[in-house]
This record gives structure tokens, sequence and C-alpha cells, in this order.
């Protein structure tokens, strides 16, 4: 993605090549470990697995860590270590990712959805409160974008009703609710390092545990199922029989993935602040658009700046987001939608019978709104180039 040596440009069209959405930042570091993991002979689950499970459990500081090959796997196997039967019914929300609706239905149980917070876009723990039923046994919350749910309404409102919380952590690896890290508030907290992610293994995932026997139930489950005993590691005390103690999955993390994720995790914060100062250079810029931007974080709280979606105001401008999404394309900006809301999809109409106009806040802030690029790989004039093209198209109507 090289778009250096553009030459000045008095119109806010005339980049060289296309701003990508999401890039992320590979060091040289990674690329010494990658190198050195294949040179090592062992690619798969191995000691670069252990090592990247230990510095995430250190920065977390809190329960067990354990690696995986996707935050999908890690949801789908928290759910069922969480103990979910068919039948048993999950709150989570219709602003999300496909992919936290679809591991609750790979475990059996169904997907209940409470809408959202129109100012923070997280799900509402009123509404939570309201979809309780005698068959509700867990809350799946996501931190939206990085903005950090209301962790203390939740507990809450698990702990009088002895829920489960498994906390979606995709876009929060940096977040905190009044100081306390996000995936460290319920029995499990699950990460994606997927590409455009916060932090990157390529495909990954981390799942936190708060109890010993959950970590090693989750590290069985990821491989096959077999026994941690006769999982051996580092293969150097010879051969040993393996016995297979449940049908697992396919879900583990390998060296090569962990590898990349050592070295990214070490320099989160950097990049972490790298975001923030682009999440404000945007706020500023785009304060008298007619066009509603992300809330920050509470006092005490930390947002992660994973995403910055802008909501287009449709009581102020005309223009749908559609054709704003078609004019940031020809300005060479790429873009992304988080998200149609998850009943706007048609699966879950025709599986669940769902419609979106039952979850208003999601559906109206899924059809209005617009991600922009925001990467801690991008130049202070990548950043001057989403402000000019965003600004010119929302002024000149
Ligand atoms: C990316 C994402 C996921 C899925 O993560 P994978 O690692 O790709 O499985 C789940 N939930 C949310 C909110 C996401 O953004």
């Amino acid at each position: 993605m090289s778009h250096g040596d553009t030459t000045p440009q008095d119109h806010p069209t005339d980049r060289d090549s296309m701003l990508v959405f999401g890039v992320p930042a590979v060091g040289e570091e990674e690329i010494a470990e990658v190198t050195a993991t294949l040179r090592s002979g062992w690619l798969g689950t191995g000691p670069r697995v252990h090592r990247f499970e230990t510095a995430f459990r250190e920065y977390k500081g809190w329960g067990h860590a354990v690696g995986c090959n996707s935050c999908t796997a890690a949801m789908h196997m928290s759910l069922l270590v969480a103990g979910l039967q068919p039948g048993d019914e999950v709150i989570t929300t219709p602003m999300t990712f496909c992919a936290t609706v679809n591991a609750i239905i790979h475990t059996g149980a169904t997907p209940v959805l409470a809408d959202i917070d129109p100012v923070t876009l997280n799900i509402d723990p009123e509404h939570i409160q309201a979809h309780i039923t005698p068959r509700t046994r867990a809350i799946l919350p996501v931190h939206f974008a990085g903005h950090p749910c209301r962790m203390d309404a939740i507990t809450a409102i698990a702990r009088q009703h002895g829920l489960k919380i498994i906390e979606d952590c995709a876009h929060a690896i940096e977040t905190e609710f009044r100081g306390q890290k996000a995936g460290t508030f319920g029995d499990f907290g699950c990460f994606s390092f997927y590409v455009n992610k916060n932090v990157t293994t390529g495909e990954g995932g981390m799942m936190l545990a708060r109890d010993a026997e959950d970590a090693k139930r989750l590290r069985c489950l990821s491989l096959h199922g077999l026994s941690h005993d006769a999982w051996n590691r580092f293969g150097t005390s010879g051969y040993r029989h393996y016995q297979v103690v449940e049908a697992g999955f396919k879900y583990n993390m390998m060296d090569i993935q962990a590898a990349i994720g050592i070295h990214q995790l070490a320099r989160v914060e950097k990049n972490w602040l790298r975001r923030k100062e682009i999440w404000h250079r945007y706020q500023e810029a785009f304060a008298d658009l007619p066009v509603l931007t992300p809330a920050d974080a509470p006092p005490e709280c930390r947002h992660a700046y994973h995403l910055f979606p802008v909501r287009i105001d449709p009581a102020r401008t005309d223009t749908p987001r559609d054709e704003i999404l078609g004019q940031l394309t020809r300005h060479k900006i790429g873009t992304g939608v988080h998200y149609l809301s998850i009943p706007d999809h048609p699966f879950y109409q025709r599986h669940f019978g769902w419609s979106p106009d039952a979850w208003p806040v999601a559906r109206d802030v899924g059809r209005h709104t617009i991600s922009l690029p925001l990467y801690p790989a991008m130049r202070d004039e990548d950043v001057t180039d989403v402000i000019r093209a965003f600004r010119a198209i929302m002024t000149t109507r």
C-alpha cells in the first residue's frame, strides 16, 4: 500500500492511490520472529503460543489465557464451557458482527437480541433486563468499536439472575471500564487477532477464563478434545499415547501466528496512542458536519479507538449513506460499515422470524453508519485526505 510521494494537490479527490480501509502495522520484529519460527522447525502449537499466552495474561493481569485460531472459535468454546445447552437463551446485541450470533447458534442455544444505547452503540442494560426469561443462561456483551459496555449494570443483572458473562472483546483489547480491563468482568473474555483488529496475528484469537478448570477444558476443546496430559507441547520426551476425552474442535493457534502476536502485543500501547490521536483529529474536523461522531469513553474508562463510525444524520442531510460510501470510494478513501444490524440479514429473518423493526435503534444506526479508516500505519497526510474528502462530500449539498 504505497500511497507515498504524492505531488501537492489542491483538489481533495486527487490521491494517487486508494487508502485501504484497514492495514495492519507489521514491524521488522514480527518478520524476524516468523522467520525464526519457520527455521525452528516448530510451526504448530508450541513454545511461541505459550509465550504469547503468558504475555497476554500479563497484559490483562487476570485469569488464564488460552490461544486459539479466531474470536469466533473463542466464543463458541467459551459458550460450551459455560454449559449452554439447546433451548438455553443467550442475550446479546443486534449491533455486532455476525460471528457473535453464529457462535451462540452453533452451541444449539438461542440468541436473544437486546437493543442498543443510541449514544454508546453498546447493548443497553435496561433492554437486557426486559429480555430475561426462565431460560436465560448468559449475557454476551460486545464492546462496540472499543467503547466499554456498562459492565457495572451488566454484572449486577448477571448476579441477580445467576447468568454467565462471556465478553466479545474483538474491538476491545485496550478497553477498560472504571479501571478494569475488558474481558475480566465475567467468566470468559474472547479476543480477535484478525487482520484489521488492534492486535493481529493474521487470523487468531485468545480466550481469558476466570476459572483454571474452565481454561483447561478450553485448551482441550481447541485440540480435538485430547487430554491435556497427553498433549506434549515441546516434543522432547518421546512418544506418548493420547486420549480423546470429548469431541473437540480444530481451533488451536499455531506458533507462526503467535510469532506475530508477541510483537504486536508489545506495541499495543504505542499503537493505541496513535489511534487516539487520529480519533481526536477526526472529532475536531467533523464537529460542524451533519453527522454524529462516536462518543468517547466516560471518565475513568478507556476506549480502544478500534473504529471511527460516523452516523449520517438524516434530519440534517438528504444524502443517503450508500451514496456517501460511493463518493468516498471515488475520493479513493476506503470505508467500512459496522454493522448492518443482525436482524437486517436474511438468514436471521428466515430462521428466527426477526424483523429489524423490533430493534429500531440498531436498525437505524446500521442503515446510517460509515466507518472511516483508523489505524496506526496511517500517515498524517492520509488522515488529512480522509478529512478533506469527507468534509467536501458533506458540505457540498
Ligand atoms: C472480528 C469480530 C469477530 C470475529 O473475530 P474472528 O477472529 O474473525 O473470528 C467477532 N465479533 C466482533 C464484534 C468482531 O468485530
